[in-house]
């Protein structure tokens, strides 16, 4: 492949981004619009994949959906707000998709064991199917090791950041035997890891 070779998203990977400490400040139920922080260098990271066309895709759990803490609306209003303010880096995340459920807390309809709140795949099934994605070459970031093992779930690849929960978690996996293809200290230095992984390939 020549050098010149744009890097563009051809392999129909995708990069599932987690939310809550990852992209914004952890802030345990965000339930208002005023709390919405974006991590120190995360707007320029992900914009460094919007240029190269490689498609971004958050996926939350929003158990305060079944909690009652937060409306699916509030959900909606908040991710709206997160591209309004990425747009102001130049940056936007092409899609958002969330798991309101809780299996045991809450009331109906969103009191249930569903197929989506990570680290089941649902999230990951419902965004390749609407987008043609192929899983096994995407990659999947978080501060939890859920988003590690939902990447692995589908073969993709998980990298753990040790923003928001991500120090703590760091410590368990040897117990947890969920191990990240790589661990960083934030959402920047993971998504230069994937575009090295991405240049490598092509
Ligand atoms: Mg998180
Ligand atoms: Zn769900």
């Amino acid at each position: 492949m020549s050098e010149t070779t744009p890097q563009t998203a051809t392999d129909n990977g995708a990069v599932f981004l987690d939310r809550d400490g990852t992209i914004i400040r952890e802030v345990d139920y965000l339930s208002r619009l005023e709390e919405i922080e974006i991590l120190p260098g995360a707007a320029e990271a992900i914009l460094k994949l919007n240029r190269r066309q490689i498609p971004v895709i958050l996926i939350t759990n929003q158990s305060g959906v079944a909690r009652g803490k937060i409306s699916e609306e509030f959900v909606n209003r908040s991710h709206l707000l997160l591209n309004r303010l990425l747009a102001q880096k130049g940056a936007h995340i092409d899609d958002f998709f969330y798991c309101p459920h809780h299996p045991d807390v809450g009331r109906a309809p969103y009191r249930k064991t569903c197929n989506c709140r990570k680290p089941a795949p649902g999230l990951l099934f419902q965004a390749s199917s609407r987008y043609h994605l192929k899983l096994e070459k995407s990659f999947v970031i978080g501060d939890k090791l859920i988003d590690v093992a939902l990447a692995h779930k589908v073969k993709a690849r998980g990298i753990l950041v040790k923003t928001g929960y991500g120090d703590q978690e760091s410590k368990l996996i040897e117990t947890s035997g969920i191990n990240p293809e790589m661990i960083c200290r934030d959402l920047n230095e993971a998504i230069d890891w994937v575009l090295n992984i991405r240049k490598e390939r092509f």
